[in-house]
């Protein structure tokens, strides 16, 4: 399960432009994990490019 922290999330789109299989922003302005986005093999790089720690993989 892939979870990002609304609280935390600044909405910089670093996950987005690193793993645009498992991430997607929403009308929030924050990171929302996608369906499906375990399987995807960016979620490592994605989650050590968050500047905030926002990603729980
Ligand atoms: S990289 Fe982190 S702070 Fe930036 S949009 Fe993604 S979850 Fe939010």
């Amino acid at each position: 399960m892939v979870t990002v922290n609304k609280e935390l999330c600044i909405g910089c789109g670093a996950c987005v432009a690193t793993c645009p299989d498992a991430f997607e922003m929403g009308d929030d302005g924050k990171s929302h994990a996608k369906d499906g986005a375990a399987d995807a093999d960016c979620v490592e790089a994605a989650k050590n490019a968050c500047p905030v720690s926002a990603i729980e993989a």
